[in-house]
């Protein structure tokens, strides 16, 4: 086979219903286009059909590339191991549920072609409803005064990237990833296109709402001192408080009032807002303390069992 130019990528975890879809809404595609591609697809440790289809498939489509992780690592992982799998020039990533429309890859190929390295794909809407959507915009407005770095707005995995940017986020070896931000961080030249996300075409959400949660917050943390700052900010204002509360007591005191027998609530509720005020700031330190404690562990990202990849070279 030719060397790949384009290589698409994606994670699949437990997509049976829908994966075969996919495939061929990328094969379709990708066969418009005159440029050799592939589909290089992560099964991220699916419990159900879904690497045996993509074995399937592959027999009729044989651009297609597999490789199985021995364990659900999780969705960044998993499009860490794909994107490091992938050999085109251009790297497509994306998810499989067709929530990224495949049928975008061309707009993406044409602004990598008129020489932008990194092209995000940028959400103008999105089909979600009700609560998940109400999170995702929360999060994305949050996000935005957040961060201490400059990450492009309503951006997310789905992107376009050169050799050369694929080459410096592999080097990355951070383990809590926020994909978004690590495309900004690494900068090369910027291009944007528009696109409206879609619902999930078959199947459930196979994100929880803890790992939504989780990979929220490494956003925040991975790209942000500023919840650890606004401690010291909390912290110096009640400093400044107590110190003039001491102050009038003193006073007060001095000028012979009686202060012991009043007071009761204020101290409870001070008492025990502080309390929970410092409980708090302890387990923000902890969600760093554990991030760091991750890092240094040092153990991989995701392990591979097997892959289309190794079949091929042996
Ligand atoms: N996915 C994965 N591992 C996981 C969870 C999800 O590889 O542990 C894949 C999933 O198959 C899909 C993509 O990641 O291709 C995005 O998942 P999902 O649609 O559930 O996430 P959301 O759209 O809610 O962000
Ligand atoms: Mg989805």
């Amino acid at each position: 086979m030719n060397h790949p130019v384009i290589s698409i990528v994606a994670p699949i975890y437990n997509e049976e219903q829908g994966i075969e879809t996919f495939i061929d809404a990328v094969a379709s595609t990708m066969r418009a286009q005159s440029l050799p591609w592939e589909l290089v697809l992560v099964n991220d440790g699916s419990a159900d059909r879904t690497l045996e289809l993509v074995r399937q498939a592959k027999t009729t489509c044989p651009e297609i590339e597999w490789v199985d992780l021995s364990r659900n690592f999780g969705h960044q992982a998993a499009v860490t191991a794909a994107i490091a799998h992938s050999r085109g020039d251009a790297v497509v990533v994306m998810d499989a549920d067709m929530q990224d429309p495949p049928s975008l890859i061309p707009k993406l190929v044409e602004s990598w072609q008129a020489g932008n390295e990194v092209v995000f794909a940028r959400r103008t809407d999105r089909a979600e409803t009700g609560l998940r959507r109400a999170g995702f915009e929360l999060f994305h407005k949050l996000f935005r005064y957040t961060i201490d770095f400059p990450i492009p707005p309503d951006v997310g995995v789905f992107c376009l990237l050169d050799r050369k940017a694929v080459e410096q986020l592999n080097r990355l070896p951070e383990r809590n990833r926020f994909l978004p931000g690590l495309y900004s961080w690494i900068g090369f030249k910027r291009g944007f296109v528009d696109y409206v996300r879609d619902d999930r075409a078959a199947g459930t959400p196979k994100q929880t709402f803890k790992r939504l949660l989780k990979y929220a917050v490494d956003g925040v943390l991975s790209f942000s001192y500023k919840p650890i700052r606004l401690l010291g900010w909390i912290g110096l204002a009640t400093a400044l408080a107590s110190f003039g509360l001491a102050l009038f007591f003193l006073v007060k005191r001095l000028l012979g009032q009686e202060v012991a027998f009043t007071g009761f609530t204020t101290l409870v509720i001070l008492i025990s807002g502080l309390g929970g005020l410092i409980l708090l700031a302890i387990a923000l330190v902890g969600e760093y303390v554990a991030r760091i404690y991750d890092e240094v562990k040092n153990r991989p990202t995701y392990i591979v069992k097997s892959t289309s990849l190794d079949e091929r070279h042996e």
